[in-house]
């Protein structure tokens, strides 16, 4: 069923915006069914999963890290990981610049913003986005790419609130690409979008859709 499922949402997704197959909880033998049937871009939540996972499968595979990370894990991730997706503070920022510097590389991340009603979501709010962006710290990092911004719209069932989350957070991507990123072709993503709102998240401007249970089946 995997294989089914990955076509008929990258049938239905245009063909600009990134399908990241969340792989969580799954084992690696429905990754490389994925993998056979043409996809290379896997999300996963936790560090250790993803380095335990990294360590069995094919080595073009391009890895995301979509969930909240501690900042003393970011060196098991950095020799391979491909972008972060959920920065969400400056010391986070300045430790995977410095470790991806230990590792000779650039790393791609998003910065997380805050978009739902619920205050367990992790993320940061606008102003502290633009702090980020604003300190002489971030300004001399070489070690991070920042490709554009991830939310994560509230759990509800009002098609309207979920769709006014992910504007909002275009709009706000629209800010801080004309003030801090215009020259910057890096900066381009908008990481919104789960199983069960990523046809709303497409249409209010994601770029790069994180779907799980709609390929691999339910956890
Ligand atoms: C689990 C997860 C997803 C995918 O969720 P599904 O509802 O299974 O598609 C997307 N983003 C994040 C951050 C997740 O943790």
């Amino acid at each position: 069923m995997i294989k089914e499922n990955l076509n008929k949402i990258l049938a239905e997704i245009p063909k600009d915006v990134t399908l990241v197959a969340v792989s969580k909880t799954k084992p690696a033998s429905d990754i490389e069914e994925a993998y056979a049937a043409g996809q290379r871009v896997f999300g996963e939540n936790k560090v250790q999963e993803m380095v335990e996972k990294e360590a069995l499968l094919p080595k073009d595979i391009q890895w995301h890290l979509i969930g909240h990370v501690q900042t003393n894990k970011v060196k098991y991730v950095a020799p391979f990981v491909s972008v972060i997706h959920a920065v969400d503070s400056l010391k986070l920022l300045i430790e995977i610049n410095k470790q991806a510097k230990k590792n000779d590389r650039i790393i791609e991340c998003m910065l997380q913003m805050h978009i739902a009603e619920e205050q367990s979501k992790f993320g940061m709010k606008f102003d502290e986005i633009i702090e980020v962006f604003n300190s002489n710290k971030f300004v001399e990092m070489q070690n991070v790419s920042i490709i554009g911004l991830m939310g994560m719209a509230t759990f509800t069932d009002n098609e309207e609130q979920v769709r006014e989350e992910f504007s909002n957070l275009e709009g706000d991507f629209n800010v801080v690409k004309s003030h801090f990123f215009k020259f910057n072709e890096n900066f381009k993503h908008i990481s919104t979008g789960m199983s069960g709102d990523y046809k709303i998240a497409i249409e209010e401007g994601s770029t790069m859709v994180r779907i799980g249970s709609s390929i691999f089946g339910g956890r």
